[in-house]
């Protein structure tokens, strides 16, 4: 395996660990109750998917 010759230094390090950083996740409205929910999943406050009733909600 392939295996660095000279070892980065703290600022170069720190120079690639500044760029990394969460990012918001892409939400969309539910087609039901017009929540922000996340795509490809059911509506955590309503229950729907695909235009039906896809769990039940307490
Ligand atoms: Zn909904």
């Amino acid at each position: 395996m392939a295996v660095p010759k000279k070892k980065h230094s703290k600022s170069r390090r720190d120079r690639r660990r500044s760029q990394w950083k969460a990012k918001t996740p892409n939400l969309g409205e539910c087609s039901n109750c017009q929540e922000l929910k996340l795509p490809h999943r059911v509506c955590p406050s309503c229950g729907h998917y695909d235009g039906r009733q896809a769990k039940a909600v307490k």
